[in-house]
C-alpha cells in the first residue's frame, strides 16, 4: 500500500482550496494490481469546472501569477521540483497503486516530473522578445505573452509525467491552469498540486478537477473562459477537443496515439537493438503513445531478430510484485478486455507469449505479452493502436519498401532506424513521418529537452523542450511611432 499520509482525499483543488464536487458525488478508484477499490475521487460536474476556470481567471487577471517576475516564477518552479524529489518514493508508491506500473517506472516518472519543473523553471526568464528594424520613427517590439487560462486534459498512462509535461511550460510562460486528469489514475496529480501550494504557488495558478471525461473533461474543453487547450489522449477524444476549441476560436495542442515503427536493416547491430525492440513495447505495458509497436525487419535478418525477440518475450512475466516487475498490469478491466480481443482476433501467426505470475491476484488486470509475425502491414493489428504489450513483426525487402510500410498508417509520432549506414540514416530520418526519429536507439518519448509530438492522427503541436514554451504563449507586436 502507498504511504497513507499522501493518499489524497476525494476533493478538487479550486482557487487554493480543497473542495468536494458541488454535487457531493464521488467515484471509486480501483488498483490495477488487484482490481480492488482503495479510495475515491470527486466526480466533478460542469459547475465544478466552471468554478475552477473562474479561479484560474482570477489568478491570471490579478497578476498574482502572470505578472510575477519571470525569475520568481522560475524559482517557485525549482522549489516544487526539489519538493517532488524529496517525496519521490511515497509518490512512486502511490502511482504504482493507482496505475499499476512497476515501481522502477514510477520512480523514473517522479524524476521526470521534477525535471519538467526544473527545466521550465530555469527557462521561465529566458524567453526573450525581438526588436524588428522598421521605418524611421518606429520602435517595434515582439513580445511573447501568456494566453491566460490553459486547460490541460491528460490521460492515465503517465499521470505525474503528464502533470509536469503539460503544466510546467504553461506555468513558466505565466498562464494559469486547470488540470483535468484521467479518472483511471489521477491521485499523484492531486498530491503534486498540493505540493505546489505548499511551496508557495499562488492560489488559482494550478486548479485540479477530477471526474469523468465525458462530463468534467467535456465541460472544460467547451468552457468559454478557457484560452488554450493542451490535450493528451485518444484520437477520438482529441477530435472532439479540436471541435470544441474551434467553437470558441481558440488553439489547442493534441498529443494522441501512434503505431510507431522500429526499422531493423540487415547491417544493424542486432544485439544492441534487441533490448530496445522489446523495451519499446513492454515499458508501461505498451500503454505509451510512442510505443514501438511495429518492428520492420529486413528479410536477411528476419529469422535472427525473431529468434531474439521470441526468447525474450517468452521470459517476460506480467507481475504484481511491483518492486521486481518489468511488466505490470494494464490500467483497467476494460483495457484488459480490449487488448485481449486484439490478441485473440489477430490475423497473424502468434510467435511467442509471455506469462502472468502464478499467484498474482485474480482480480488484477494482467496481460501476458504477445509477439506476432509476420504481420501483414495492412491488417487490423498491423494498423491499429492496441495500447498493450503486443508487438507486430513485419518484413521488408529494401529501403524504399521499409519507408513505404513505416509511413503507411494514419499515425506519425515516433520512429527508429537500426543501421550502420550513415547515408541511409540521414535519408530515412528526413522521410519518416512523425515528430521524433531515433537512429540506433529508441527512447519512448525521449528526454524533457527534446521537442515531441505528432502528425495527422498522432496529433499536432509540440510539447517538451523549448518548443512547448512557444506553443503555450502567443506573440504580441507593439508598434511605437515616435518623433
Ligand atoms: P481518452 O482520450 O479517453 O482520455 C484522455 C483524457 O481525456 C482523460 O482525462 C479523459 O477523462 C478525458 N476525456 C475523455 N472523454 C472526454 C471528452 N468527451 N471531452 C473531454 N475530455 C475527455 O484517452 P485514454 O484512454 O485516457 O488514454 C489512452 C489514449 O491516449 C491512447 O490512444 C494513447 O495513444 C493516447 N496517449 C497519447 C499520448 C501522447 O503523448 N501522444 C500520451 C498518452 C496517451
Amino acid at each position: 500500500m502507498p504511504n497513507e499520509t499522501i493518499l489524497p482525499k476525494p476533493l478538487n483543488l479550486i482557487g487554493g482550496k480543497w473542495v468536494p464536487a458541488a454535487s457531493g458525488e464521488e467515484m471509486d478508484v480501483r488498483s490495477p494490481l488487484d482490481g480492488e477499490v482503495f479510495t475515491s475521487i470527486a466526480a466533478s460536474q460542469p459547475e465544478d469546472v466552471d468554478a475552477a476556470v473562474r479561479a484560474a481567471r482570477a489568478a491570471f487577471d490579478s497578476g498574482a501569477w502572470g505578472e510575477m517576475p519571470a525569475a520568481e516564477r522560475g524559482r517557485l518552479m525549482q522549489k516544487i521540483s526539489l519538493a517532488i524529489l524529496d517525496e519521490a518514493e511515497a509518490l512512486a508508491q502511490l502511482e504504482t497503486r493507482d496505475n499499476g506500473k512497476p515501481l522502477k517506472q514510477s520512480r523514473a516518472d517522479m524524476v521526470a516530473c521534477a525535471r519538467y519543473f526544473e527545466f521550465y523553471g530555469g527557462a521561465a526568464d529566458k524567453v526573450h522578445g525581438e526588436v524588428i528594424p522598421f521605418m524611421a520613427g518606429y520602435n517595434v517590439q515582439v513580445h511573447r505573452e501568456p494566453f491566460g487560462v490553459i486547460a490541460c486534459i491528460i490521460p492515465w498512462n503517465y499521470p505525474s509525467q503528464m502533470f509536469g509535461r503539460a503544466l510546467a511550460p504553461a506555468l513558466a510562460m505565466g498562464n494559469a491552469t486547470v488540470l483535468k486528469p484521467a479518472e483511471d489514475a489521477c491521485l499523484t496529480c492531486l498530491r503534486l498540486a498540493e505540493i505546489a501550494g505548499e511551496v508557495g504557488f499562488p492560489e488559482g495558478a494550478i486548479n485540479v478537477v477530477t471526474g469523468r471525461g465525458d462530463v468534467a473533461g467535456k465541460a472544460l474543453s467547451e468552457h468559454p473562459g478557457v484560452d488554450f487547450i493542451a490535450f493528451t489522449g485518444s484520437p477520438e477524444v482529441g477530435q472532439m477537443i479540436q471541435i470544441a476549441a474551434a467553437k470558441n476560436y481558440i488553439a489547442c495542442t493534441l498529443e494522441l496515439g501512434g503505431k510507431s515503427p522500429q526499422i531493423v536493416f540487415d547491417d544493424a547491430d542486432i544485439e544492441a537493438a534487441l533490448p530496445f525492440l522489446v523495451g519499446g513495447i513492454i515499458a508501461n505495458a505498451g500503454q505509451t503513445c510512442s510505443a514501438g509497436s511495429r518492428i520492420l525487419i529486413q528479410e536477411g535478418v528476419y529469422d535472427k531478430v525473431i529468434a531474439g525477440l521470441k526468447e525474450r518475450f517468452e521470459g517476460i512475466e506480467a507481475s504484481d510484485l511491483s518492486e521486481k516487475a518489468v511488466l505490470g498490469p494494464v490500467i483497467s478491466a476494460k483495457q484488459k478486455k480490449r487488448v485481449e480481443a486484439y490478441i485473440e482476433g489477430a490475423d497473424a501467426p502468434l510467435i511467442a507469449r509471455g506469462t502472468v505470475r502464478k499467484g498474482a491476484p485474480e482480480g488484477g488486470y494482467y496481460v501476458a505479452p504477445a509477439l506476432f509475425g509476420p504481420v501483414d502491414p495492412k491488417s487490423r493489428i498491423g494498423q491499429e493502436e492496441v495500447f498493450g504489450p503486443v508487438l507486430c513483426a513485419m518484413t521488408f525487402k529494401d529501403e524504399a519498401d521499409a519507408l513505404r510500410i513505416a509511413n503507411d498508417t494514419e499515425y506519425g509520432l515516433m520512429a527508429s532506424i537500426w543501421t550502420r549506414d550513415g547515408n541511409r540514416q540521414q535519408r530515412l530520418a528526413k522521410r519518416l513521418r512523425g515528430g521524433q526519429v531515433y537512429i540506433n536507439g529508441f527512447g519512448a518519448g525521449g528526454g524533457i529537452e527534446l521537442p515531441f509530438g505528432g502528425v495527422r492522427k498522432s496529433g499536432h503541436g509540440r510539447e517538451k523542450g523549448f518548443a512547448a514554451l512557444l506553443e503555450f504563449s502567443q506573440i504580441k507586436t507593439i508598434i511605437h511611432k515616435h518623433d
